[in-house]
C-alpha cells in the first residue's frame, strides 16, 4: 500500500511581492497576519508532523507570497529551517510558490541546493493586457521563460492561472489555458477571480469599472478550461480558492467564491455531455444514462440542477442514472 501524503503549509503573506496585484490581499486569503521566520517554520513543522497519522509522507509548502522574490538571506533562513527535517527524513520534500519574474539561474541554484522539489508559478494570464490591468508586473514571456528554466532544471512544475481578471474575456482565458498546457506543467491550479475586501479590485468593482466574474461565469468557463487540460493529460489540482473562515464570513464580497467550485464545474461538464446525447425527439421520454462509479451525484448536479436543466431544455419526462466501470466524465445513453 502506498504511503499517505500530506502537505504542511507555511504562509509567507506578501513577502517578496514587488507590488500589489489588484486582486490580492494575501493576508486575508491565507488568514495569516505576520510574515514567517525560521522559528515559525520549525514550530509549524514540529506541530504539523505531530498531528499526522503514522506512515504519512509530509512535504512542507511555502505558500502565499513570492518566495523567490524575498531577499536571499530570508529565503535561506526559511529553507534552512526545514533542512534538519528533510535530512532526518521527517519530511519528504519542499514546495513553494512564486512569480514568473522571480526565477533566474541564481534562484534555481539556491532551490536545488536546499532540496526544493516543486515550484508553483503564479502565471494568472498569458494575455498582456490582462496582466497589465491586473498590475502583475510581469509578461507572458516571463512565464514561458521561467517554466522552461524550472523544467529543464528538473523541478516539478505547477502553473496557476486565473479567470475573470480585469480586461479578461472567456476567449482570453481559454487562450491562457492553451498556452499553459503547451508548457507541459505537471499540474495546474485554476483560480476564478474573487473580489476580496481591501484590495484595489474591490475599489474598481465598487467604482463600476470592474464587472464581477460570477460563480456561474466561472463554472461555464471552468468546464471549457478543464477540457483543455484533460485533453493535454495535465492534472487540475484545484479549482477555486481554498475556503477560509475570513473569506466565508465576509472578506469575499463578490466574484467566484464557492466552497465547492470544483464540484460545480465537474457537474457542468457532465451536463454538457448529457445535452449532446439528447435531441428534440426525446420530448416526453424517460432517459437512462450510465456514468462512472461514484459520479452519479456529479451527473445529477447540485440540487438536481442537471436533470432539471435537461427536463426544461428537452422536455424529457425523467432522467435516471446508473453506474458502470467507464472513463471519468463520460456519459453513455442506455435503452430503457
Ligand atoms: S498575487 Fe502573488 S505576487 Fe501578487 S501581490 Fe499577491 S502574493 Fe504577491
Amino acid at each position: 500500500m502506498s504511503a499517505r501524503r500530506s502537505i504542511i503549509p507555511i504562509f509567507v503573506p506578501h513577502l517578496g511581492c514587488p507590488h500589489m496585484c489588484v486582486f490580492c490581499n494575501q493576508r486575508r486569503i491565507s488568514g495569516e497576519q505576520s510574515p514567517a521566520r525560521a522559528e515559525d517554520v520549525r514550530r509549524a513543522l514540529t506541530d504539523g508532523l505531530a498531528r499526522l497519522p503514522e506512515g504519512t509522507q509530509a512535504a512542507v509548502a511555502f505558500y502565499g507570497g513570492s518566495f523567490t522574490a524575498i531577499e536571499s538571506a530570508r529565503q535561506e533562513e526559511l529553507l534552512g529551517a526545514a533542512q534538519t527535517f528533510l535530512r532526518e527524513g521527517a519530511i519528504s520534500g519542499i514546495r513553494l510558490s512564486t512569480r514568473p519574474d522571480a526565477i533566474d539561474g541564481e534562484v534555481i541554484e539556491r532551490l536545488k541546493r536546499y532540496g526544493v522539489e516543486t515550484v508553483e508559478l503564479g502565471v494568472q494570464s498569458m494575455d498582456e493586457e490582462v496582466l497589465r490591468l491586473s498590475e502583475r508586473g510581469h509578461t507572458a514571456k516571463d512565464a514561458e521563460r521561467a517554466s522552461k528554466m524550472l523544467k529543464d532544471a528538473g523541478f516539478e512544475l505547477i502553473l496557476q492561472m486565473m479567470t475573470g481578471l480585469p480586461g479578461d474575456t472567456p476567449e482570453r482565458s481559454v487562450y491562457t489555458a492553451e498556452r499553459l498546457a503547451a508548457l507541459r506543467p505537471d499540474g495546474v491550479r485554476v483560480y476564478p477571480t474573487v473580489i476580496i475586501r481591501d484590495t484595489p479590485l474591490y475599489d474598481m468593482w465598487r467604482a463600476g469599472v470592474y464587472p464581477e466574474h460570477t460563480v456561474e461565469d466561472a463554472v461555464e468557463l471552468g468546464a471549457k478550461i478543464a477540457e483543455i487540460f484533460d485533453e493535454a493529460g495535465i492534472p487540475i489540482i484545484r479549482f477555486g480558492l481554498n475556503p477560509t473562515e475570513d473569506l466565508s464570513s465576509g472578506d469575499a464580497v463578490g466574484g467566484a467564491y464557492h466552497p465547492a467550485l470544483g464540484e460545480l464545474i465537474l457537474a457542468r461538464r457532465y451536463l454538457c455531455r448529457e445535452r449532446e446525447l439528447l435531441t428534440p425527439e426525446d420530448r416526453g421520454r424517460d432517459v437512462l444514462f450510465a456514468v462512472r462509479r461514484g459520479r452519479v451525484s456529479a451527473a445529477v448536479g447540485q440540487k438536481r440542477s442537471n436533470t432539471e436543466a435537461l427536463r426544461r431544455e428537452f422536455g424529457v419526462r425523467s432522467v435516471k442514472f446508473t453506474e458502470r466501470d467507464m472513463a471519468d466524465v463520460t456519459v453513455e445513453r442506455l435503452l430503457n
